[in-house]
């Protein structure tokens, strides 16, 4: 393919309107889509699935995190011609953690297309297993470039038929060595090819083969907003993907709120967290997408009075949000680009108060932390995950507090016969029985926390009575 220098460049914005139906993907993913939950296309998708769907080259600046691979898996998905079973789409990727995953999501967004094969192949995976995958035949293959490099050598992968090149976080392959690699791959296959480049950055050898290898690539980067609220206290907690519920768990222990919106990525996992939470004895609802209006305000009104403390949403059923009382946000699934996390965490800080935001934020996803950093040019304070024995203080403090605004009641007379009676009668030491009620009360605030919120109709307080 010839040298190009006229590529074109449009910074594209989050695309707010952008619905995945109006964007021309097959109705079979779209059931997919709806299966794992995405509700709107994230800037990046928005911005790239349409020139990928009219066959153009992209070179999209987008790191992990920002839903780059479904960007890219979307439009190959819905351009395929599933009747064949030669390799169409090839997606390079640096590592083989990455090259499963992007195949894993591939596999999750054709659910609905059983004749799509996808085989990823990598170094370290023994020969035979990739040796028969690539003969019973795949149209989507992803692969390390070293792997790929060797089965064309070895001519077990025939890439003649091939219309679609991903590269996948290019500039960690160039990091990694496989520059040679990569550029042979490119060079070597179908020059009509569609090629889409993703990379977190752009150093100078990765614009080189853009302009050698692309065709007068659409390029594109998300703007994004700055300014976060001065009375919003940021922080940011680091913490793996499987200890995420017991951080949260911990965090609500100790932290003194009154109100709290935590926003995770998808509808399911807002009904998933929410029920978790339930069963934790705390009162969580769910809002998404995917509730009706009625429901969505009567749920929000429940926040606004108070019966309820937890909202598990995600970005579009939090949109526009205005509850006074929302002392906490808690990105539990940190958001694809910052202007949702400025969006997310404006939710608190509402009429003068002040407000807390908290990031949870895994190893592999630091650079977003940094990226929300410099775009709002605020640090976000670390905070650690607070430990058994912080959790273990808080209880017995909130549990002393309990009993001295107790003791402050009218009605403390009619018990204290009642318990004076008891302890007389069974001859049983006060503090046994006071042991005892508080057994009860706490029992009873779990079962009530379990019971109380069925999905998303709850009754509010106004209707129960
Ligand atoms: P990626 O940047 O491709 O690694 O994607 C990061 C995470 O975002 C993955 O867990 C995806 O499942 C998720 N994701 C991608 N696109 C969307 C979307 N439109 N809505 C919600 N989650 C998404």
């Amino acid at each position: 393919m010839s040298e190009s220098e006229n590529s074109s460049s449009s910074a594209s914005t989050a695309g707010e309107s952008t619905a995945f139906g109006d964007l021309g993907i097959d109705s079979r993913v779209l059931k997919a889509l709806d299966d794992v939950g995405y509700e709107t296309p994230s800037p990046i998708q928005a911005a790239t699935i349409p020139p990928l769907m009219d066959g153009r080259d992209v070179v999209g600046l987008a790191q992990t995190g920002t839903g780059k691979t479904a960007a890219f898996a979307l439009p190959v998905l819905t351009r395929l011609d599933t009747s064949a079973r030669k390799p169409q789409a090839l997606v390079l990727a640096p590592t083989r953690e990455l090259a499963l995953q992007v195949a894993e999501a591939f596999g999750s967004y054709s659910t609905y297309m059983p004749e799509v094969k996808v085989l990823p192949i990598y170094g370290g995976q023994s020969y035979g297993i990739q040796l028969s995958g690539l003969r019973r035949g795949a149209q989507v293959i992803v692969g390390t470039p070293g792997r790929v490099i060797d089965h064309l050598d070895k001519g077990t992968l025939d890439l003649s038929q091939l219309e679609f090149l991903v590269l996948d976080e290019a500039d960690e392959m160039l990091t990694m060595g496989f520059a040679e690699d990569v550029e042979r791959i490119l060079a070597d296959t179908p020059d009509e090819k569609q090629v889409a480049l993703f990379s977190a950055t752009m150093p100078a050898a990765i614009g080189r083969l853009a302009r050698k290898y692309l065709n007068n690539p659409q390029e594109v980067t998300v703007k994004n907003k700055t300014a976060t609220a001065q009375n919003i206290t940021q922080k940011y907690l680091q913490v793996s993907h499987q200890r995420k519920l017991d951080a949260l768990t911990r965090v609500l222990e100790v932290e003194q709120f009154d109100g709290m919106i935590i926003f995770v990525r998808t509808k399911s996992a807002t009904e998933e967290l929410a029920e978790k939470l339930r069963a934790r004895g705390l009162s969580a609802m769910a809002i998404n997408g995917d509730m009706v209006q009625a429901q969505r305000e009567r749920t929000i009104n429940q926040l606004k009075d108070g019966s309820l403390d937890i909202l598990v949403a995600t970005d579009v059923a939090a949109r526009g949000l205005d509850v006074d009382r929302i002392s906490h946000v808690v990105n539990y699934d940190i958001p694809h680009d910052v202007e949702s996390y400025v969006h997310r965490i404006g939710r608190t800080g509402r009429a003068g108060r002040s407000g807390t935001a908290l990031l949870f934020v895994s190893p592999r996803e630091r650079h977003l932390l940094r990226s929300i950093e410099r775009h709002t040019r605020q640090d976000l304070e670390e905070i650690d995950l607070p430990s058994v024995d912080d959790v273990n203080a808080q209880r017995v403090a909130k549990f002393a507090d309990s009993i001295t605004s107790n003791l402050g009641s009218d009605n403390l007379d009619l018990f204290r016969g009642l318990v004076e009676n008891y302890a007389r009668e069974n001859d049983v030491a006060m503090a046994d029985i006071a042991a005892a009620l508080a057994l009860e009360t706490r029992d009873r605030a779990r079962s009530r926390a379990m019971r109380s919120t069925p999905r998303h109709s709850v009754p509010t307080s106004a209707e129960a009575s």
